[in-house]
């Protein structure tokens, strides 16, 4: 291990992975990846990875479907597969969401994404499985599916280190070190390493580390259960990712008649100490997704329970992530506060941070992202009338 470095990363899931990745390629010389676990160990590896595109502004609109490109290109690009399908994406819409989701839909549009109602023959065509008490309306994106996240991640990591990146595994940064206006590099269990830069990847625990220098991190950590089901019988079920805002679930496939099955917004959330919570699930909200679930989709009926257990967000008071460069501040930059989405515009934010950071030039709107907002009191605010992204 070197004393010293052009940029340090620390943090190696989706967001940390591809921001080191795109370092090295855009052609910075001497980058190091700190990860106190395993790639994937934080939010990224239990990432249920569905993909869509349909978000309430262009900028995280335009950023997934950048980041499709992205995982699409993987096996050509870097010689490995992030498990990207593309299988279809399907959101069904209450009737106190179709004015926002047509909305949406149209600013999509202009954005150049594929997305669009389905009509009633090709909702009883696609979706013969669904019930559809109460949906007033289906949108469909072509592009959309999921991914695989570790693999997704894994892959990052090989090309980083294919490009001549340094990774280092089971190795928690304990501090970030900084003087004045500065960061000036890590303190690890091997003592301190200098850095031009030092990326703040690390998901929920992030605002140990910014706080660990004296930088302020308004984040919450809140503990997202999900399960797995098997359905019985041959009944068609779904091909696509799924996300029902009617009775508030996520779903997407597994393969072998299995899928992964979350609750949506708007649910109750738990804050929890990062570093110590509770990793399975709670077995009333496993009923509850379990009632919800075939409910909706009548083939799950007597499906199988294979797993079920819970892992972390990292939200912002907004719901969108903080990245980038802070006012006043020099030598670092946030990459965190993925707010329960970050898995889909990860791929993307890595490749505009890595930008940012080595030339120095980023869109206006990327800009946005900026923890500055929040000390301007300038959050993003959502088209649904909360503040989710
Ligand atoms: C159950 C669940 C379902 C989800 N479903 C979706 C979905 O369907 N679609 C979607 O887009 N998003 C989804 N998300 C959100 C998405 O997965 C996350 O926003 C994203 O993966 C976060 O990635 P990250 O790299 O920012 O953070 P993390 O994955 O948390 O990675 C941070 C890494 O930093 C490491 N680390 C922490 N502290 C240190 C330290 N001091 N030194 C060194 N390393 C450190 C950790 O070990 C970890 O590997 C889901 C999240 C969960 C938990």
């Amino acid at each position: 291990m070197s004393t010293t470095y052009d940029v340090i990363v620390v943090g190696a899931g989706i967001t940390g992975s591809s921001t080191a990745y795109h370092l090295k390629k855009q052609g910075v010389q001497r980058v190091a990846l700190f990860e106190r676990r395993a790639p994937a160990a934080g939010g990224t590896g239990k990432s249920a990875a569905i993909i869509r595109q349909h978000y309430s502004t262009a900028l995280l609109a335009r950023l997934t479907k950048e980041s499709i490109g992205i995982l699409t290109a993987m096996p050509d690009e870097i010689g490995a597969n992030g498990g990207y399908v593309r299988s279809g994406w399907v959101f069904l819409v209450p009737d106190a969401m179709i004015d926002a989701a047509r909305k949406n839909v149209a600013m999509q549009q202009e954005c150049g994404i594929d997305t669009r109602f389905l009509d009633d023959a090709e909702i009883a065509d696609r979706l013969a499985w669904l019930n559809l008490e109460d949906v007033a309306g289906v949108v469909y994106e072509p592009d959309g599916g999921y991914a695989d996240p570790v693999q997704a991640t894994e892959a990052f990591v090989k090309g980083f280190r294919d490009l001549g990146g340094e990774v280092y595994v089971n190795t928690p940064v304990r501090e970030l070190l900084r003087s004045g206006d500065a960061v000036s590099g890590v303190l690890t269990d091997d003592g301190p390493i200098e850095a031009g830069s030092v990326v703040n990847a690390a998901g929920p625990w992030s605002k140990f580390l910014a706080e660990s220098a004296g930088i302020e991190m308004d984040m919450s950590s809140l503990r997202e259960q999900d399960t797995v089901w098997e359905a019985r019988g041959d009944r068609p079920l779904p091909e696509v990712s799924i996300s029902n805002a009617v009775d508030a679930i996520y779903l997407r496939p597994l393969g072998d008649r299995r899928y992964v099955v979350g609750r949506g917004y708007p649910k109750d959330y738990f804050p929890v100490d990062p570093y110590n919570y509770k990793e399975t699930a709670d077995e009333e909200f496993v009923s509850e997704v379990q009632t919800r679930l075939e409910h909706r989709i009548p083939p799950f009926a007597g499906a199988r329970r294979i797993d079920s257990y819970s892992a972390l967000y990292d939200v912002t008071p907004d719901w969108y992530p903080f990245i980038g460069a802070r006012g006043g501040l020099r030598g670092y930059y946030d990459a965190c506060g993925g707010s329960g989405h970050g898995f889909k515009i990860g791929p993307a934010i890595g490749r505009h941070l890595a930008r940012w950071i080595n030339e120095g030039t980023v869109d206006e709107d990327f800009a946005r992202l900026s923890y500055d907002r929040i000390a301007a009191g300038e959050p993003f605010v959502g088209a649904y009338g909360g503040n989710r992204a």
